[in-house]
């Protein structure tokens, strides 16, 4: 397959330009006290391409929480080392139309997650890491480290201990799983590896690196290291796609159409099969919990490239 031609610099310097007149709009994450200390005029972007080559505008070197970016990576990792069929016996794939720390499907769905990205289902998956590996959290950053061939990648302790003093409504989440018989854990030490895993610290041109093998039908490019089968990749896409945006998943889908993944840090990880991995950066979010400069300036990249995987 021939190599994918680099976006035009000048586009991208004037979009990270453009980035700057929609400061302003939205808030960023309050519920986390030390996320709410950050600035937010900020924006980055980078793209890296199936060939590992790297495109970046604006602050796309500057470190940011991952938060729920880190559970595409948790997933992977589950997908890595443990039985898969159990996996999908605990956690389901299908979009959930609900905020991502809701309580509502848990209770009324016998305690099954609808999918790996609402908080209910990255709990169960950190759960499984847990009963699967020792040492998960040094193991998290050491995957992480390779991913991207970075050892400065690590967990902002600040961020993590912040959420671990606020989590009452993921410690609900965890207690109800367990009444269901769906934690094995105990529900301390799953929220203290989530909250770590949320607070993985990552500037826009590392997370597109470390997450380029999804573009690349499972295959690092730096290191040329298989992390998934095609078919995997393509689970994980699809479930980026149809549950990455929690309950704007569907309107996201049907305006960008790449399957992506946000967080409430203000990143947003997105994936053109065959192409690129691309990161966007900007810590103000909307109502939902997605960065709203980040979900504008994709637009625009698909926009401007004129394809996307759904046409
Ligand atoms: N650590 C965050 C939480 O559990 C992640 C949410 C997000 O990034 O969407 O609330």
């Amino acid at each position: 397959m021939a190599l994918p031609k680099p976006i035009s610099d000048e586009f991208l310097q004037q979009l990270a330009r453009d980035a700057r007149t929609h400061f302003g709009r939205g808030r960023v994450a309050r519920y986390i006290p030390a996320l709410a200390e950050v600035r937010p005029d900020q924006f980055g972007l980078a793209i890296c391409y199936r060939d590992g080559r790297l495109q970046t505008a604006g602050d796309a070197h500057t470190g940011f929480s991952s938060q729920s970016i880190s559970k595409v990576l948790a997933l992977v990792m589950a997908m890595r080392s443990t039985d898969v069929r159990k996996l999908w016996q605990r956690v389901r794939q299908e979009p959930s139309g609900m905020a991502f720390a809701s309580l509502v499907q848990l209770e009324s769905e016998n305690g099954i997650p609808r999918n790996p990205f609402v908080n209910a289902g990255a709990l169960v998956v950190v759960d499984i890491l847990c009963d699967a590996q020792f040492l998960v959290l040094h193991r998290m950053r050491e995957f992480a480290r390779a991913l991207c061939d970075d050892p400065t990648i690590g967990y902002d302790v600040r961020v993590a201990r912040s959420e671990l003093d606020n989590t009452a409504r993921n410690a609900a989440i965890g207690w109800l799983l367990k009444s269901f018989g769906n934690l094995n854990g105990r529900v301390e030490r799953v929220l203290e590896v989530y909250c770590h895993f949320c607070a993985l610290h990552m500037s826009c041109a590392q997370l597109a690196r470390c997450c380029n093998f999804l573009c690349n039908g499972g295959v690092n490019a730096t290191t040329g290291e298989r992390l998934l089968t095609r078919e995997q990749a393509r689970r994980v896409n699809g479930l980026m796609l149809t549950c990455g945006l929690y309950d704007a998943s569907g309107t996201y889908a049907a305006q960008v159409g790449l399957p992506s993944k946000s967080g409430v840090g203000g990143g947003l990880l997105a994936v053109l099969p065959g192409e690129f991995t691309v990161c966007a950066w900007s810590p103000a979010l909307d109502s939902l919990g997605n960065s709203i400069v980040a979900s504008w300036a994709l637009e625009r990249l698909v926009e401007h490239i004129g394809r996307s995987p759904l046409g």
